[in-house]
This record gives C-alpha cells, sequence and structure tokens, in this order.
C-alpha cells in the first residue's frame, strides 16, 4: 500500500526514465453567446497564446489581472486546435508507457463536456476523447507496422464510469454488480467489478464513449439528478510487448485517464439547509477533496522535502482513485473551461484561481515496464537466463 502523503521531489532530480514535470494548466474560453454578448463585456479575454486578462475577484472591472498559464484558448479555438495542443502529447505517453491524465475542470456550461467529448456526430465538433483514439490506433498501426507485429503488438483495454454523489456506476453496464474502490500494491487504486473492453481500433472507441456518454445522460434521468454534478471517468491501459532478437519480450503499459468533471459552482449560502445542505456536500465532496488535495500539494512543494505532508486522497472516490494524477506517476493537463459572460465574472475568477494553483503541482512520471509480471515478458526473461547459464558452461 502506498503512503496517502505526498514526499515532494528532489530539486532536480531525474533518472533516464523519470521525469519530474509540473501540471500543465490549459485555459479555454469559450464563445459568449449572443445574449451574454448583449448583456455587456467579457469578464475574461485571450491575451495571448499563454497570457489572458480577467475582471480582478469581485468583478472589479477597474482592477483587471494578467494571468499567465501553460496555454490559453480563445472562443476562435478550435477542437483540432485542443487536441495538437493537449491530446497528442497523451498519445505519444500512452505509445511510451508514461502515464497520462486530463482533467477538464470548471462552471456547468462552460465547456468541459464539449473539450473531452464534444458532438460525435460532426467530424469537426469532436473533442478530445474520440481525437485521441484515432491518433493513438494510427500510431500503434504504425509502430507495428514498422516493427512487424511478431516483434511488437499493442493492446488497449477501457473502462467507463461515473461517480455521483460518492457512488460510482459503471457507464458500460450501469446494471452490473456493485464497484468496489481498492488499493493494490501492483495496479495503485482501482475499480472492482468494472466492465473492462478490448478496443481494437478506433471504431470501438467510438462505440464505447458513444454508450458511456448516453448512459451518463440516462443515469442522470433516472435519477432525477443533473448530469453536471457527476464526475465522468474514461480510463485506458495501453500495454505493449516487444519481442527482442535475444528472445527477451519486455512489456511496458501506460494508464491514461479522462475526466470530466462535475460542474465547480460554490455551493450558494441560498438558504440551503438540513438534508438539502447535506445533499449538496455530499454531490460536492470529491469536488471539494480535489481543491483541498492540490492545496495541500502545493502546500508540500513550498514547505520543501523536510516535511512529510499529510494530503488526503482517501477522503473522496474521486481523488482515491486519481491519486496517481496529483502528484504522482503521471503526466496531468487540467483545461479549466472558463465563461466570458458578465453574469459569470466570479465562477470564472474562481476557477481561474484553481488553475493556477494546480500549476504548481509537481508529478513524477516513469515508463511502466513489466508491471504485471506478464508471463510472456517472464518466459523471456527466462529463456535469456537459460542462454546465459548456456553460454557460462
Ligand atoms: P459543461 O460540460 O461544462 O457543462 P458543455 O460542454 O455542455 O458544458 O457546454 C455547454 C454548451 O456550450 C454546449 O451547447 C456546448 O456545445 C457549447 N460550447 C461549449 N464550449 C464551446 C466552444 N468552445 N465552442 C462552441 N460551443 C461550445
Ligand atoms: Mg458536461
Amino acid at each position: 500500500e502506498r503512503p496517502s502523503s505526498a514526499s515532494p521531489p528532489e530539486s532536480g532530480a531525474g533518472t533516464s526514465s523519470a521525469t519530474s514535470d509540473n501540471v500543465k494548466v490549459v485555459i479555454r474560453i469559450r464563445p459568449a453567446r449572443p445574449e451574454e454578448e448583449a448583456a455587456g463585456s467579457a469578464c475574461v479575454q485571450q491575451r495571448s497564446g499563454q497570457v489572458l486578462e480577467a475582471d480582478g475577484p469581485g468583478h472589479e472591472r477597474r482592477r483587471r489581472d494578467e494571468l499567465h498559464y501553460d496555454a490559453v484558448l480563445g472562443a476562435d479555438a478550435a477542437q483540432d486546435d485542443v487536441f495538437q495542443l493537449v491530446g497528442l502529447p497523451v498519445v505519444e505517453h500512452c505509445m511510451s508507457g508514461l502515464n497520462a491524465s486530463i482533467f477538464a475542470y470548471g462552471q456547468t456550461g462552460s465547456g468541459k463536456t464539449h473539450t473531452m467529448t464534444g458532438m460525435l456526430s460532426n467530424a469537426d465538433q469532436r473533442g478530445l476523447a474520440p481525437r485521441i483514439f484515432d491518433a493513438l490506433f494510427a500510431r500503434i498501426a504504425q509502430e507495428e507496422t514498422r516493427l512487424g507485429r511478431e516483434k511488437l503488438r499493442y493492446s488497449v483495454r477501457c473502462t467507463y464510469l461515473e461517480i455521483y454523489r460518492e457512488e460510482l456506476t459503471d457507464l458500460l453496464r450501469p446494471a452490473g454488480p456493485p464497484l468496489a474502490l481498492r488499493l493494490d500494491a501492483a495496479r495503485g487504486a482501482f475499480v472492482d467489478g468494472l466492465e473492462e473492453r478490448d478496443i481494437f481500433n478506433s471504431d470501438d472507441a467510438m462505440a464505447l464513449i458513444r454508450c458511456g456518454s448516453e448512459h451518463r445522460r440516462s443515469a442522470a434521468t433516472a435519477m432525477n439528478a443533473d448530469s453536471s454534478r457527476s464526475h465522468a471517468v474514461l480510463a485506458c491501459q495501453v500495454e505493449s510487448m516487444r519481442r527482442e532478437d535475444s528472445g527477451l519480450a519486455s512489456v511496458r503499459s501506460s494508464r491514461l485517464y479522462l475526466v470530466d468533471l462535475a460542474g465547480s459552482e460554490r455551493v450558494r449560502a441560498s438558504g440551503a439547509g438540513g438534508a438539502q445542505l447535506r445533499e449538496t456536500c455530499a454531490i460536492n465532496s470529491s469536488l471539494t477533496t480535489l481543491g483541498r488535495v492540490i492545496a495541500e500539494l502545493v502546500e508540500a512543494q513550498r514547505r520543501g522535502a523536510a516535511a512529510r505532508h499529510h494530503v488526503p486522497y482517501r477522503d473522496s472516490r474521486l481523488t482515491f482513485l486519481l491519486q496517481d494524477c496529483l502528484g504522482g506517476n503521471a503526466r496531468t493537463v487540467i483545461v479549466a473551461a472558463v465563461s466570458p459572460a458578465a453574469e459569470h465574472a466570479g465562477e470564472t475568477r474562481s476557477t481561474l484561481e484553481f488553475a493556477a494553483r494546480a500549476k504548481c503541482i509537481r508529478n513524477r512520471a516513469v515508463v511502466n515496464r513489466d508491471t504485471r509480471g506478464s508471463a510472456d515478458a517472464l518466459r523471456g526473461q527466462l529463456a535469456c537466463l537459460e542462454r546465459e547459464l548456456e553460454l557460462a558452461r
């Protein structure tokens, strides 16, 4: 079992296969709707590829700040621009055995689902997930052809789940067995009982995304809830098995998480009390904990290696499951989606501040080799050792 405390990274450390890397934060400003445009000036504006200008806290127009991020995408950014910037690097991580994750954060209606999934029926409007799978299978075909399938073979397996009020639902099999969150030395955090689907091409991936999205909508309707209050987690395990001339087979595996978070809007002091308030807290518990995890990680890094810091990964399902993506073994990108509408100035500001904090998290991604002690890999190693023994005689 891994500790739930963060060990701050050694400065300048890194072996050939480990890289210490900050969480990347990309801001995407959605286009203003006609009525929003008519209602007043935008609360946030892109200034350059990395800079935006936003109303100050409390919607102070006269105190507009310039804020810097890894990237800023304006209203004119196409789905493909987001893919080139955020999706393509993730595909290369999957090919080389690095874990990766993309989180979409922001208030309801700011463009999270548009960014992560998009409109599946319209090629131009498809979001990150379908584009990532297209590119992944194209790269797999390219690599397998280059080396020959007897030398190199990839496999891809996916799961798709939803977290709503701290309950887990399998989006591929909503009426399936109950799901349990577990921690395992070899696998890390995982959900037991979740349907795992083998995916062989981008059509399979598209069918899986479509199936998950439809179940997310219908599950929300059945519970008389709003899908904007649930977190959707599409996970994908990419494994490659490479047979060397020596007969040694090596396995690399990477895990990719695509996370469409619940709307980040604050619980307003709108007279909600008692049962209603408790419900609101349950709905937001994963998101609140995500904020606390990030705050603790940033604090741990500020204080340096001397202090071991408690990071409350265990306090929510979301952070427990995704602990590797936050301060652990993964390359992580957060896409913070914001609305430019004057009426959303407060939420936009709070998303921008969350994004600024997240930028400080350092992760350490390593190339995952032989993680599951694959039988093939072990047979390969055995053959290799036998040959060495033969030579030694
Ligand atoms: P969220 O998932 O954050 O609640 P959605 O992704 O559903 O928000 O977006 C709300 C609406 O705004 C949808 O109709 C979506 O198509 C539209 N929208 C969001 N972002 C963009 C964008 N960048 N370009 C065009 N339309 C967008
Ligand atoms: Mg959504």
